[in-house]
């Protein structure tokens, strides 16, 4: 009986998370709708500051800009619907047209092979809080050399580990197991970013004792991060999900400085014959607006949009935007280049011989759901079961005598539940015609995922326009695994999970066998050789959703972030690192989004406000005040 009823809970709540989210997200838009037939229309108003997305970075902008200034948040997505809170559930949440804009990578060269269509999704998440609504949660910095290089690239110091850890600090409220390290944690007066550890992390001791086995020592990944394994942390507040919208938006719903344009989609920046950007075009609910900034306006729309709307704005490559026929405004070679990302690719299948993993059919009880619903605690704090987690140099950072590490391995504690194929074909991509054979022998056995990501890669992508039409999706080409160290650094990856596996007692003592299925495609060669690996990456590697660098620091935007060529518009978002940070990407463009509104804080106190006769003022707005740099 109380199978066959959680069964029918599996179907209705688990199963029917794509329904719940599209009948949640309409009923926001059109609460919103009719809510925008009674209030002022935003775009009437005048503001200081424009900020365009309200994703990880431009939340944190809007929230700390509008303390003192007049901000308009013009945002693509609406409020996020309650279902995100729920860790557990974050795979089900994405592709859902409603809370993610469902990107995808042109058809691959060197990777992707066992994709559909050899593409790899990119999730990005449409709604106040942006991607930190759809993501893993895990909480991480990068290691301080990732920061002494961008401090060395751009030439500014103030981009050294020590200058940007006190804003990591900043917007933290850590309720982790290194509270006592005050160095990294610390306790800060404006604080609303809530960081815990996992109370479900299954195999966290089993796969960190593994690590010491081979000679590896714990570390926390936080604090100088270095070669090691460890905890991982996450952006969660009593097991529910604490995103930029919780942390910065919603403490502040009702601040009079701040307006919020959602469901609102950026088209162009305006920018006048003196090369100063005066607005932002946007379309909401389908209507056609413009907005007008006195002072800046901040492009927080994350690495696919921002490089976007730059180039509609006539910012980009001459040759291609003249392609396109778009107008050129400035001249801007790199605006979509130097696209990086993190690949990742799981050993599977490992199976263990004890009932410990986590199970949908057999762990989703509803004493769970009761113990979730009560205490905030149980499988359901967890998304895909993250365990643990280590950061690792390959053989060719080594020869460098460095610790800087370049892969970073996960332990994701899911058993293989008979849903798992089409749950990876609908979130992955994976073509399940090839995963099939492989999974399809282990179903219903428990067992766990070890993931190898590539975190320092080498290759670099772009991201382009395919027509001038706002609302055409970009054209991404990853060019995955294209440089050959990348595979090799991966296939380190793969061989020292085999060896975490095969030949530690602790995870041994799970019974874990890494398992030899049918593989076709990759039957050419010896399993487990390195032509095998080989073959093994290049078909299921998939993007781990870190995308960054499309309007890079040092060659888009200055070390200020102030678009080059252009007066009053910044980029402040994952797309300005010059170089992907080594680690997951939220905290780091939380981060950057601290700093860009310092930055535009210390700016805008050193200038003042010049303001014509009363006549020019009336005969001609666009010159009402100006402001000049104090001397
Ligand atoms: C599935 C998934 C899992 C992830 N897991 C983790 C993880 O566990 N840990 C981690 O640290 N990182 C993770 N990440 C990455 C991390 O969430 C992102 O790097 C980070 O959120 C990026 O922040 P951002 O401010 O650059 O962009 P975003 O947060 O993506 O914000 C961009 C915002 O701009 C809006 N926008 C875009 N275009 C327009 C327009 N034209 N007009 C108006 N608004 C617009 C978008 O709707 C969005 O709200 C994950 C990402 C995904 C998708």
């Amino acid at each position: 009986m109380w199978y066959y009823l959680r069964i029918v809970f599996l179907v209705i709540f688990i199963g029917g998370i794509p329904t719940w989210i599209r009948v949640l997200s309409f009923w926001n838009r059109s609460c919103d709708y009719f809510q925008t037939l009674i209030d002022p229309d935003p775009s009437s108003d005048v503001y200081d500051f424009i900020v365009v997305g309200a994703g990880s970075a431009g939340s944190a902008i809007a929230n700390r800009l509008s303390k003192n200034n007049k901000v308009l948040l013009i945002e693509g997505g609406g409020n996020p619907v309650a279902l995100h809170r729920i860790p557990g559930i974050a795979y089900e949440i994405l592709n859902n047209p409603d809370v993610d804009w469902m990107y995808e990578t042109i058809p691959q060269k060197a990777a992707a092979f066992g994709l559909k269509e050899k593409k790899m999704r990119w999730p990005r998440g449409k709604s106040l809080g942006g991607s930190s609504n759809l993501n893993y949660m895990f909480y991480l910095r990068g290691n301080p050399l990732d920061y002494e290089n961008w401090a060395n690239i751009t030439d500014d110091a103030t981009w050294k580990y020590e200058n940007v850890l006190p804003f990591f600090k900043k917007s933290l409220v850590y309720n982790g197991r290194f509270a006592d390290n005050k160095k990294h944690y610390g306790q800060s007066e404006y604080g609303n970013l809530y960081v815990e550890a996992r109370e479900y992390s299954p195999f966290r001791e089993e796969f960190i004792n593994a690590g010491k086995e081979l000679g590896y020592t714990e570390i926390d990944a936080n604090a100088d991060q270095r070669t090691g394994f460890g905890d991982v942390e996450a952006s969660i507040r009593n097991g529910s999900r604490w995103g930029a919208y919780r942390a910065f938006l919603e403490p502040l719903m009702y601040r009079e400085n701040l307006k919020i344009a959602k469901y609102s989609q950026a088209t162009k920046i305006k920018i006048d014959k003196t090369n100063r950007a005066t607005g932002v075009f946007y379309t909401h609910h389908g209507q056609r607006k413009f907005a007008r900034a006195n002072k800046e306006v901040i492009i927080s729309a994350g690495a696919v949009d921002s490089p976007k709307l730059l180039l509609l704005s006539g910012i980009g490559p001459r040759k291609h935007l003249e392609s396109l026929g778009i107008r050129v405004k400035v001249a801007s070679e790199h605006v979509g280049k130097n696209l990086q990302d993190h690949s990742a690719v799981a050993l599977m299948p490992i199976t263990i011989d004890k009932p410990l993993s986590l199970m949908p059919l057999r762990d989703f009880t509803l004493d769970q759901v009761l113990k979730y619903w009560m205490n905030g605690t149980g499988v359901f704090t967890n998304p895909s079961a993250a365990g643990a987690q280590a950061f690792i140099s390959s053989s060719i950072v080594k020869k460098k005598g460095v610790d800087w590490p370049d892969l970073q391995l996960y332990m994701f504690g899911a058993g293989f539940s008979e849903t798992i194929v089409d749950d990876f074909g609908r979130v992955q991509g994976y073509n399940e015609s090839v995963l099939q054979p492989i999974l399809a022998p282990m179903f219903g056995k428990d067992g766990f995922f070890i993931l190898a990501t590539l975190v320092r890669p080498h290759g670099r992508g772009e991201i382009t326009l395919q027509d001038k039409n706002p609302f055409s999706p970009p054209v991404i080409d990853g060019k995955y695994l294209e440089h050959p160290q990348d595979v090799k650094v991966l296939i380190e990856g793969m061989k020292l999970a085999v060896k975490l596996v095969e030949e530690t007692k602790s995870l041994g003592a799970l019974g874990a066998q890494y398992q030899k299925t049918p593989f076709p495609q990759c039957d050419h060669v010896k399993w487990k050789s390195d032509e095998f690996w080989e073959c093994y990456i290049r078909h299921f590697a998939f993007s781990l959703y870190h995308p960054t660098s499309t309007c890079t620091m040092g060659k888009v935007v200055d070390s200020r972030l102030r678009v080059n060529g252009v007066r009053g518009l910044r980029v402040a978002d994952a797309s300005i690192m010059p170089v992907i940070v080594n680690a997951n990407t939220n905290a780091p463009a939380i981060m950057i989004g601290e700093k860009a509104a310092d930055f535009v804080r210390d700016y805008w106190a050193s200038q003042y406000e010049i303001c014509p006769s009363e006549s020019i003022l009336m005969s001609d707005v666009e010159t009402k005040c100006y402001y000049s740099q104090l001397t």
